[in-house]
């Protein structure tokens, strides 16, 4: 889709840290990690939502939290724990409208905090 920033990327327009790549899925680092491991796991086709994906395209859906958890391994937090985050709409903070799985660890992340 054009104008969106994270297709951009899966096309190599936009540099990325990449740490995962398929012909249906990538996953990068954050640009701004909330955490010491932060890596958004999108699949390479343009889906708005979660929601819009998992109605799109089912089996991609599953198919991208497993890397999640593949990413969470490879980056050393699946014993210690991690988080999956998936912001849905500007009032859940989704900022990108390509969907996007963050995978964060490598800190406290028990909820609620404090
Ligand atoms: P959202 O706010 O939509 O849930 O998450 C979007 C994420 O994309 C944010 O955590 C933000 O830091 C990250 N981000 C925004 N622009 C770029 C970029 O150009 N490159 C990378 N690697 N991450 C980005
Ligand atoms: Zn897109």
């Amino acid at each position: 889709m054009s104008d969106c920033l994270f297709c951009a990327i899966v096309a190599g327009d936009i540099p990325a840290d990449i740490v995962y790549r398929d012909d249906e899925a990538l996953a990068f680092r954050d640009i701004d990690p909330k955490a010491p491991v932060h890596v958004l796991v999108i699949p390479a086709a343009h889906h708005a939502t979660a929601a819009d994906l998992s109605i799109a395209d089912p089996a991609l859906g599953g198919r991208l939290l497993a890397l999640a958890g593949r990413v969470a391994a490879d980056e050393g937090v699946a014993e210690s724990g991690y988080r999956i985050v998936t912001n849905t709409g500007e009032g859940a903070g989704q900022s990108v409208h390509h969907v996007h799985f963050h995978v964060l660890g490598g800190r406290d992340l028990t909820w609620p905090p404090g």
